[in-house]
């Protein structure tokens, strides 16, 4: 369920008319609703507790929305942050994430992203390689510190989606297998600089079957179990996150209710803080993108073509993954569909947001709302051709703030240097 509705004939934002908020803030523009936020992230957390867990750390992934005024929303609910860089770090604790919510995971972090998630005092470093277990414990150590690490896990499970944002396969770049990880565990106990403390997986993004998440959790328990005979103590299993949403053109995914009853059966009776790294779930259906259509550009062999001023580079994920958004005019006009193809301005036929799309008759300065685009898409977001990073504004109620303001072209340009030979 969402807060962007059709009112009186046109698509609002919880009690904001979108027209409103384009006119004052110009498009493309990202939109997202605080009550879709706090909904998402409060049926997840009853859903956990429901099933019986204590205390579930959710650590929302700030890769799906980077954004700190969002950020700022959940961590008010007692989400922690998923990080995978000392930005996102940044990020987290400039939205008043405390350092003891923050996970961090990937698998390239530097020495110096190390030291200062150390020194920050996050929950857990996921450890994804033994070298970067070797790096986290001399970093550690020459801080004087210990660092306390879970063991990514790579469970070597099929979880479908697309491929570009499947991670649980051995042939993938995440993690360990269980038996290195067990060795890991073990070798890691006797480090000075890091203190295990638990096992973490994620096998992959828009999963929409239960059965590889089963499957891989069910392992991971076989592990914690496998740790603690050996008498190493594990004190959380990370499951990450990967639960799929709807866009529309796709089967229901499982609801919260479901996974979390599906997590309380495999997890049952297993003495662990269990934490949780979601990102699409919380944020994707939470926001939209408002482009203006530009042209209606007709060919003579019959396409015709919305060219809008929203791009790949303000939305990347149709061009990337082959994403589908579905698309609803903000004023929709009466009248019988029209097949259009979805384009924008940026010199790359990839700049395509869909094909043959069935959509009500648009004419030029018509408004349209790209749906489920909260996650993967103002975090993705870049100037390639030179154009403007897309504004952010977080609806609350009836109202509404600008929250990453569009900038200027001088910005832009501020932030090179030319050098004194040219
Ligand atoms: C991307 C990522 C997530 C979030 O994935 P969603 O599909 O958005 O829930 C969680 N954990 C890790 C380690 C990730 O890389």
């Amino acid at each position: 369920m969402n807060h962007f509705e059709l009112q009186g004939g046109e698509l609002w934002c919880e009690g904001v008319p979108l027209v409103r908020i384009a006119e004052a803030v110009g498009t493309p523009v990202y939109v997202y609703s605080s009550a879709t936020l706090e909904r998402h992230f409060t049926v997840l957390r009853d859903a956990l507790t429901g099933a019986g867990l204590k205390d579930p750390l959710i650590a929302f992934a700030v890769k799906a929305n980077s954004n700190v005024a969002v950020l700022r929303t959940l961590a008010r609910l007692g989400a922690g942050a998923d990080v995978v860089s000392e930005g996102e770090i940044r990020r987290a604790l400039a939205a008043g994430v405390p350092p003891e919510r923050i996970v961090f995971s990937g698998v390239g972090k530097t020495d110096q992203e190390i030291a200062f998630a150390v020194e920050t005092g996050v929950a857990e470093i996921n450890v994804e390689s033994e070298p970067e277990l070797h790096a986290v414990n001399r970093v550690a150590q020459s801080l004087g510190k210990r660092a306390t690490v879970a063991i990514r896990v790579n469970p070597d499970v099929e979880a479908g989606g697309h491929a570009k944002i499947s991670t649980g396969k051995a042939e993938n770049k995440f993690g360990v297998s269980f038996s290195e990880a067990e060795r890991l565990y073990a070798n890691a106990s006797n480090m000075a600089g890091v203190r295990p403390a638990g096992v973490a997986c994620h096998i992959g993004s828009q999963i929409t079957d239960l059965a590889p998440m089963e499957a891989a959790f069910a392992k991971m328990r076989g592990l914690v179990e496998r740790l603690k005979a050996e008498g190493l103590p594990v004190e959380r299993l990370d499951l990450g996150g990967g639960l799929g949403v709807p866009y529309f053109n796709q089967p229901e995914p499982p609801g919260p209710d479901a996974y979390a009853a599906m997590i309380g059966r495999v997890t049952r009776g297993l003495d662990v803080q269990l934490a949780f790294e979601p990102g699409r779930m919380i944020a994707a259906n939470a926001g939209v993108l408002i482009a203006r259509v530009n042209h209606v550009h007709e060919r003579p062999e019959g396409r015709k073509f919305l060219v809008l001023d929203a791009a790949m580079n303000d939305l990347l994920r149709p061009a990337m993954y082959d994403a589908y958004h579905d698309i609803r005019p903000v004023k929709p006009r009466a009248g019988e569909p029209v097949v259009y193809d979805v384009v924008g301005p940026v010199c790359e036929t990839g700049d395509t947001f869909t094909r043959d799309r069935a959509l009500p008759p648009m004419q030029a300065g018509d408004l349209i709302a790209f749906m489920s685009a909260g996650a993967y898409g103002a975090a993705m977001a870049s100037e390639y051709n030179s154009r403007l990073l897309v504004p952010e504004v977080l609806v609350k109620g009836d109202d509404y703030a600008v929250v990453r303001p569009r900038p200027t072209y001088q910005d832009m340009l501020d932030r090179e240097r030319l050098p004194d030979w040219l």
